[in-house]
């Protein structure tokens, strides 16, 4: 991991320079469900040194030796996450990095995308027991602040949004629909609760709360939050005196659950027409041909149609490091989701950013090591 994003340290003082970068891409397998078993399902996907991923198609055990390999097809990607990978491995592997980037005042954004039932939740906010991303960020957040307390002050907000059917709504503060405008800051929700946090658990309730307020939809009540997007977004602020000048600092971390891409998923404009109008996740959409255009380079992105797009407008591309973790499940009975989203995460790797980072800026300890990520690691899995 370490590395991989541009150190602070590696732009000139005083300058805002741009060093080139691409969106990392992950993959993550999730474990094979009861259910999946009981539909007498088989694996058809196989991560191999832990950054490729094997997907081939067979319905049996017979089709399988006979098809051998010939119809499989493998993608490469920055790490590939095995069934076996834990949450706080997950989130050393790929979040880690954009965390200590925001206490140095740059903008990161993870999203989680894939098929309804894919395991994005599970990724993101986790269970009491296995917290997700957006858990441990916060804390290793907290625990980063407090080890340079000496340092200047930093504040932790945090807010928690959803958007669905082109709504946004306050998931800490239920109520009416937001909107949307410019500000310094980028695109805003107006109105936004923004919470100051100051423990592990109490974001951990708080969030498990924001995510019951998440929209079910009437039609597929087993399917929570099927096409609803949840945007966790944590603003770290930084001020200390450095003589007589203040210094500050502001990064702001986006962690996002988008909803299942299960019926918004095309790989070119044509067939993005052709579904046009039917019933799909319009923010989705526009989120696949943002990805388009930026990997085919385009001068204008159409950030402008969907709620999404919009709020991501600074956080996808541009100046901002950015994450995709793609979550598939083993079961063929998946196959197609699960060729779909390996797809699009492959497409996503081309998407290049540009790393800025502006005069001002002290350099604070940026862990680049294994030995780094090692004690992370032990960190967060201790109780
Ligand atoms: P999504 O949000 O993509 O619709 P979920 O995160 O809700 O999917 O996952 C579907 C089910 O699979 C949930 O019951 C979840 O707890 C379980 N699950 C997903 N990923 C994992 C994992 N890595 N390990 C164990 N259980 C998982
Ligand atoms: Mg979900």
């Amino acid at each position: 991991m370490g590395g991989k994003l541009k150190a602070a340290g590696e732009v000139g003082a005083g300058t805002a320079e741009a060093a080139e970068n691409r969106i990392l891409v992950f993959v993550r397998l999730r474990p094979m469900s009861r259910k999946e078993k009981e539909a007498g399902s088989r694996s058809c996907v196989k991560i191999v040194n832990k950054k490729e991923v094997y997907l081939t198609e067979y319905a049996s055990e017979n089709d399988y030796l006979r098809l051998k390999r010939v119809r499989g097809r493998h993608f490469c990607f920055d790490s590939a996450f095995p069934d076996s990978t834990t949450q706080a491995e997950v989130y050393c592997t790929s979040t880690a990095d954009l965390v200590e980037g925001v206490l140095q005042g740059r903008n990161g954004t993870v999203f989680c995308y894939g098929a309804t039932g894919a395991g994005k939740t599970y990724t993101m906010l986790g269970t009491m027991e296995n917290p997700g991303v957006m858990v441990l960020a916060i804390k290793d957040l907290f625990s980063k602040v407090r080890q340079r307390s000496h340092d200047g002050n930093h504040s932790i907000q945090l807010s928690y949004l959803e958007i669905y059917n082109e709504t946004v709504r306050d998931l800490l503060s239920p109520g009416r629909p937001l909107h949307l405008r410019e500000d310094k800051q980028g695109t805003v929700a107006a109105g936004l609760t923004q919470y100051r946090a100051y423990s592990t658990d109490e974001v951990m309730k708080l969030l498990q709360q924001g995510n019951k307020n998440r929209t079910t939809e009437p039609t597929r009540v087993n399917e929570t939050s099927s096409r609803s997007h949840a945007i966790l977004q944590v603003v770290v602020e930084y001020r200390s005196m450095d003589g007589v000048n203040i210094v500050t600092r502001v990064g702001k971390l986006s962690l996002i659950d988008l909803a299942g891409s299960e019926r918004a998923l095309a790989t070119d404009q044509r067939t993005l027409r052709s579904i046009e109008g039917a019933n799909i996740n319009r923010s989705l959409l526009a989120l696949s041909s943002c990805i388009n255009a930026l990997v085919e380079g385009k001068k204008h992105i159409p950030y402008r149609n969907s709620k999404l797009t919009q709020l991501l407008k600074d956080s996808l591309g541009g100046s901002c490091n950015t994450v995709m973790i793609a979550n598939i499940s083993p079961s063929n009975l998946s196959f197609g989701e699960t060729q779909n989203t390996l797809h699009w995460a492959d497409r996503a790797k081309e998407i290049k950013t540009k790393a800025l980072t502006t005069a001002n800026e002290d350099v604070l300890n940026v862990p680049d090591s294994e030995t780094d990520q090692a004690k992370l690691l032990l960190e967060l899995q201790k109780e």
